[in-house]
């Protein structure tokens, strides 16, 4: 990829943020959010990078999108909203679960990483 088409894809990815709006906007009533988070190279590859994303109220949306951390992936990365959704709409506290990346489809697997995630959920009342 050129640089110029690298440039482009990361003010994509801002604008998308900057967009995105906050945690409160989309689940008001939640408190707080904890995800573990553990990324592995490939579909089953050894470990990559281990992390905690915490969001409060005030928390930007987008930090629910992952980047994958395959090198040559351009628009693939994992959408940890719809699974926060699930768990909010159920009031459920905790879910845990497998991704892979959203372009591994079209590109093949061994360009892409795929991760573990559980998510803990407060909520306000
Ligand atoms: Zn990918």
């Amino acid at each position: 990829m050129i640089n110029a088409e690298k440039n482009a894809h990361k003010l994509a990815l801002i604008q998308k943020k900057q967009l995105a709006g906050l945690l409160s906007d989309r689940f008001p009533q939640v408190l707080s959010i904890t995800i573990n988070v553990v990324h592995y190279y490939g579909e089953s590859g050894p470990v990559y990078m281990e992390r905690t994303i915490n969001m409060v109220p005030n928390s930007n949306i987008y930090l629910l999108h992952l980047q994958c951390s395959g090198g040559r992936c351009v628009n693939g990365g994992f959408d940890l909203t719809p699974r926060v959704e699930e768990l909010v709409r159920n009031h459920k506290k905790s879910g845990k679960g497998k991704m892979v990346c959203a372009e591994k489809d079209e590109a093949g697997a061994s360009n892409h990483a795929s991760l573990s995630y559980d998510i803990s959920i407060k909520y306000l009342h």
